[in-house]
C-alpha cells in the first residue's frame, strides 16, 4: 500500500535557522508523546500553531504531513548548528497510544525511502537523532520495546517490504516458522575490530554506517584495531555515541577508558586493553550479531 503523503506547509520560518539545508542526512526521531490522539495531524498543527522545535515531516499509522520544506534547517536535533540541524531532514514517529506503532514504522521507512530518492541520500546517512546529541531518541526503536528495533527499521528501509520483517518478541518462545530479520549482523567472531565489525557497530549506534573510524588519536587502542581508522584530533561521532551508550567520557576519541567501559558494559574483564585479537571485541561482534547490544 502506497503512503497517503500530505502538506501543510508552515509559513513562518522563526523557529528554524532557515533555508540551507544541506540535505546529507535524514534524522529519525519519535514524538515520544503516547497520548491518544497525538498522531501526524496534531504534530502539524502544533507546528502550524507555532511551536519552539520544528522538524520536516511527521508521520503515523495513516499518513505523512510535510511541514517545512528540506531546504529549511529545522531544530530537532539538539546539536545547534550542527549537522543535525543544518544538514539533515527530520521524520518523527508518531507514539501515540491510539495508534498502530508498527504501521506508523512501516510508513516511516517508506517516508525515509521516498526521501532518500528525492534527494540522494544514502542508507548509511539515515541516523537516529541520538547520533547528533545523544538524546535517547527514537527510543522505543533504539530499545525494540515495541517489539521492533533500529535493525529492524532499516531493513524496512532497504527491504521494500515492510511485511517481511519479524517481530521479536522478548518473552514467549519463537515458533518454529519464523523468518530470521534481515538487518542482523553476520560478523565473524574473531576478537578483530576492523572495518566490517565498525560498520555493524554504526548501524546499531545508528551513525554513518561507512567502516571508518575518523580522526583517532595514536594510541595502544587505536593501534590495536584492523584497520577501518583514520588519525586526527576531532574524535569520531560513532565512538561518541558510543561512549554515551556504555557510560564512558564523551570525546569521541578511542582510549583505554572507552575500552574499560565497553568491558563493563559487555561484562568481560576490565583492564582498559585491547589485544589483538580481543575477548571484548569477540563478544561486541557476537552481541551485534544478536541484535542486542
Ligand atoms: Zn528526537
Amino acid at each position: 500500500m502506497s503512503l497517503k503523503i500530505k502538506k501543510q506547509l508552515v509559513s513562518n520560518l522563526r523557529y528554524t535557522y532557515g533555508h540551507g539545508n544541506k540535505k546529507r542526512y535524514i534524522t529519525i526521531h519519535e514524538t515520544a508523546n503516547t497520548s491518544r490522539g497525538a498522531n501526524a495531524q496534531a504534530h502539524a498543527n502544533l507546528q502550524s500553531r507555532g511551536f519552539s522545535s520544528s522538524f520536516h515531516w511527521q508521520v503515523d499509522d495513516k499518513q505523512a504531513i510535510q511541514s517545512y520544506p528540506h531546504s529549511v534547517s529545522c531544530w530537532h536535533a539538539g546539536d545547534g548548528r550542527g549537522g543535525g540541524n543544518t544538514e539533515s531532514i527530520a521524520i518523527e514517529i508518531c507514539v501515540n497510544s491510539d495508534g498502530d506503532f508498527r504501521k506508523a514504522v512501516e510508513n516511516a521507512a517508506k517516508l525515509t525511502r521516498k526521501i532518500m530518492k528525492d534527494e540522494g541520500i544514502s542508507i548509511m546517512n539515515v541516523v537516529q537523532h541520538n547520533a547528533w546529541s545523544g538524546k535517547d531518541c527514537p527510543t522505543f526503536l533504539r530499545r525494540g520495546s515495541k517489539g521492533i528495533l533500529w535493525s529492524d527499521f532499516l531493513a524496512m528501509v532497504k527491504g521494500g517490504s515492510a511485511a517481511k520483517v519479524t517481530p521479536k518478541k522478548t518473552t514467549a518462545s519463537k515458533p518454529k516458522a519464523q523468518a530470521k530479520p534481515k538487518a542482523v549482523a553476520k560478523l565473524k567472531v574473531d576478537g578483530k575490530w576492523g572495518s566490517a565489525t565498525t560498520r555493524e557497530l554504526q548501524r546499531a549506534l545508528g551513525t554513518t554506517a561507512d567502516g571508518i573510524i575518523s580522526s583517532q588519536p595514536r594510541n595502544n587502542v587505536t593501534q590495536a584495531l584492523y584497520g577501518g581508522i583514520t588519525f586526527g584530533s576531532k574524535g569520531s561521532p560513532m565512538v561518541r555515541a558510543l561512549q554515551r551508550k556504555v557510560g564512558a567520557r564523551v570525546d569521541g576519541k578511542l582510549g583505554a577508558e572507552t575500552v574499560r567501559k565497553l568491558q563493563a558494559y559487555l561484562g568481560t574483564v576490565q583492564d582498559g586493553k585491547l589485544s589483538r585479537p580481543s575477548l571484548v571485541i569477540k563478544e561486541m561482534q557476537r552481541r551485534l550479531n544478536a541484535g542486542n547490544f
